[in-house]
């Protein structure tokens, strides 16, 4: 096993510190951020990127 989990946001080499699953990938992809080609099932991201994701699920879930 490798150690420690790294952000899985394509030319992002932060340390992941939360782990979401694919429900995440919309709100991914609406940022324009791609993904590191080996993401599995959960999908690590450092604290900056969570933020920005969260943002857009918030957004998302309360908007329309
Ligand atoms: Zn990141």
């Amino acid at each position: 096993m490798r150690g420690e989990k790294v952000c899985a946001i394509e030319g992002c080499n932060e340390p992941a510190s939360k782990e979401v699953d694919r429900s995440f990938l919309p709100f991914i992809q609406e940022l324009k951020l791609k993904l590191k080609d080996d993401v599995g099932k959960k999908i690590p991201l450092c604290r900056k990127h969570y933020k920005m994701v969260k943002q857009v699920r918030d957004a998302q879930l309360s908007g329309f």
